[in-house]
């Protein structure tokens, strides 16, 4: 039996991937989240409602701050830690950088330490394409340099790729940071742009468009992320690695209303405002590396992705 750790289980990425590893019958999955009201926790504990009867998962509700509570509450000690949780998005972390410093870096520090005390060997960090900041050469490599955040959310995920490094290099924990680049689909957070217009657009109210819709984004069905966290669980060449897991298509902000406006068959009333500081003008995944290490193959074109996340938006 493989014990798996998932912190920020019961969030939007995390949620599918475990499910998707309820369906390997030889591996047992301790989720770890603090349901906190980022958004409304009563989607978190929907996402998880499917798990509570299964002996294969238990649900553990901490938070990643308390390094005692997490180390009493998790029974497992792990043989993988997948570590999700986090204060996440981009403009928010602008009203309470210190807040986002304390979750995101001192609670992953935290987890690297306990990794160190149950003899965690593999370790998968969720790390962002905003690590990358304004770099213009894009597609964006793992190899670019990374010291140029320009969001507080940005930095932290900077110093969680830091942190790895650290625990990789002196405790033989293998470090995977896999940079996610915009994920959507199915039980996005309610924060994200595609979400938060499809709710506006279908009761009529305005959307928000920061800019003249000129900003790119790297859109990642959250089932393609998932496949690459699996990958990442199972990979074995290196002691630290950096994976982009995007979809190397990059879409304006004007081509993506569009297309949610064709998909779900209504038009957008756009209130538009100057760009937003701290986000960046584009994102674009090179997968090169993660193509031959992972094996990493992202299956979902945007317009089918919008498909599924609409159907699920409908039958809520
Ligand atoms: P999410 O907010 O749905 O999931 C994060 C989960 O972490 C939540 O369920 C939350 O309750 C939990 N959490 C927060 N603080 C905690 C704490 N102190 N202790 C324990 N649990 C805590 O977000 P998501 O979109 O699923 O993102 C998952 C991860 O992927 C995050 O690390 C995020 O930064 C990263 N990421 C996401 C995207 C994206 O487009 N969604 C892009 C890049 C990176």
């Amino acid at each position: 039996m493989r014990n798996v750790l998932v912190t920020g289980g019961a969030g939007f990425i995390g949620s599918h991937l475990v499910d998707r590893l309820t369906g390997h019958s030889d591996v047992h999955i301790t989720v770890l989240d603090s349901f906190e009201p980022f958004y409304d926790p009563r989607e978190k504990e929907a996402n998880v409602a499917a798990w509570t009867d299964l002996p294969q998962v238990q649900i553990v509700r901490a938070d990643l701050r308390d390094i005692d509570a997490v180390q009493e509450a998790v029974a497992h000690p792990p043989d993988v830690i997948v570590h999700l949780a986090a204060r996440a998005g981009v403009r928010p972390s602008l009203e309470d950088p210190v807040g986002y410093q304390q979750v995101n870096v001192m609670g992953t520090q935290n987890l690297l330490e306990l990794a160190r005390a149950w003899g965690t060997p593999q370790f998968v960090f969720a790390s962002s394409s905003s690590v990358y900041g304004t770099d213009p050469n894009v597609p964006w490599r793992e190899d670019h340099a990374v010291l140029r955040p320009v969001s507080p959310y940005a930095s932290t995920k900077v110093s969680g790729e830091l942190l790895g490094h650290v625990y990789s290099h002196l405790y033989a924990i293998r470090f995977i940071a896999l940079r996610f680049f915009t994920v959507y689909g199915p039980r996005q957070r309610p924060d994200l742009a595609i979400r938060k217009f499809a709710e506006r657009m279908q009761r009529g109210a305005p959307i928000p468009v920061f800019g003249d819709g000129s900003t790119r984004r790297d859109y990642t069905f959250v089932s393609d992320t998932v496949d690459g966290i699996l990958a990442a669980m199972n990979y074995d060449a290196e002691p630290y690695a950096v994976f982009n897991l995007g979809n190397d298509r990059t879409v304006t902000l004007t081509h993506m209303i569009e297309a949610l406006e064709r998909t779900l068959g209504v038009e957008a009333v756009i209130d538009r405002h100057g760009p937003q500081p701290g986000d960046v003008p584009q994102t674009w995944a090179d997968l090169t590396h993660a193509r031959n290490a992972l094996g990493y193959h992202p299956q979902v074109p945007f317009e089918e992705g919008l498909e599924r996340f609409a159907r699920w938006l409908d039958g809520r």
